[in-house]
């Protein structure tokens, strides 16, 4: 409820200001606080529903519209992009054809505000920048062809579809170029895999923010912009993909216990000792002879330890001695005795 004074008729809610009561006001460009007494001729006028309130002129006047113009000429390198970053910003309905009609019939000072005057043509009411991110999201999902792409002046660039998988992967809202080469990107991280490498979740999202990262500083590079951030992260990222993930797939995929590792290495290069280091206390041989040899003749398997605990068994068997029969012919026992 409203406070109220003691005198009923008033009240702390401000009186509703109608447009005739602001007509004396003047009206304050919100970037260099200059005052004017008409919104028209001073301010631009805008069909974004935004400005509504403010009379449907933007709250910024002319003069710093073109100062803004130039600012963006010279980080962007040209007209274009610049007219169409200051579209951006103000929401102002941006598309090639209006950019078009300028022709040469505008001083380089006032092309911005021929170009929102032309916004404001019967053909483009009501719309604003929205309507362009819509635009350039249909026509490059149709067809693969985009304003914004003419607009970079590369009418010449290939212009086959982009994949809608494409698009899906790395969000929409990006000119076609922009998705050909992250894909170009991708395609050089994943060549440096083994082929067939599948990415987990993890490391598809840091090398999705790596193409993204490269591409960034390679623009940022171009246009004389800092790139000491975009390196540094760019550099974070490459450590977390060659580090956590390589840590991550040893456990998973190439971890061998030490044991079977010794055991495949002995397979093919085993270690030959010198003869003189050769099973110095016997103990090999004592193990096949007189363990394995018996476990294995008990089981019933017939195999060099067996044989070895039988020829070893042998030298310890007492022979019965055996005497010549009477059957023997007398004179080799004559033999014998005149042997000895
Ligand atoms: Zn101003």
């Amino acid at each position: 409820m409203p406070k109220t004074s003691k005198i009923h008729s008033t009240s702390s809610r401000p009186k509703e200001v109608t447009r005739s009561d602001n007509e004396n006001l003047v009206y304050v460009c919100c970037r260099c606080s200059k005052h004017y007494k008409r919104q028209k001729n001073n301010f631009p006028a805008s069909q974004s529903p935004i400005y509504k309130g403010n009379g449907g002129y933007l709250p910024i006047c002319n003069e710093c519209l073109e100062e803004l113009l130039t600012h963006y000429k010279s980080v962007l390198g040209n007209e274009k992009a610049a007219m169409k970053r200051i579209c951006m910003k103000f929401d102002i309905y941006w598309n090639t054809e209006i950019y078009a009609m300028l022709g040469n019939e505008y001083t380089n000072a006032s092309r911005i505000r021929g170009y929102i005057s032309k916004t404001n043509l019967i053909k483009y009411v009501g719309k604003t920048y929205d309507d362009t991110l819509d635009e350039e999201k249909l026509t490059f999902v149709d067809s693969g062809l985009t304003d914004s792409e003419s607009a970079e002046g590369s009418n010449e660039k290939d212009k086959t579809p982009i994949d809608e998988s494409v698009i899906r992967y790395w969000g929409l809202g990006y000119p076609p170029e922009m998705y050909r080469a992250l894909e170009a990107r991708r395609a050089y991280w994943m060549s440096l895999y083994p082929e067939g490498t599948v990415l987990s979740t993890g490391e598809d999202a840091i090398l999705r923010q790596i193409c993204n990262l490269e591409i960034k500083i390679n623009k940022d590079m171009a246009a004389d912009n800092p790139i000491e951030k975009s390196v540094n992260s760019l550099n974070n990222l490459l450590g977390s993909m060659n580090i956590k993930p390589s840590q991550q797939r040893d456990l998973d995929d190439n971890y061998i216990p030490f044991g079977v590792e010794i055991g495949k290495f002995e397979d093919d290069y085993p270690i030959e000792p010198d003869p003189d280091f050769e099973d110095v206390d016997g103990i090999h041989h004592n193990i096949m002879a007189w363990f394995l040899g018996p476990l294995c003749k008990t089981s019933g398997i017939k195999n060099m330890y067996s044989d070895l605990f039988e020829e070893e068994l042998k030298k310890y068997t007492v022979q019965r001695p055996k005497y010549e029969d009477d059957e023997v012919a007398e004179d080799s026992d004559d033999e014998t005795a005149g042997d000895l």
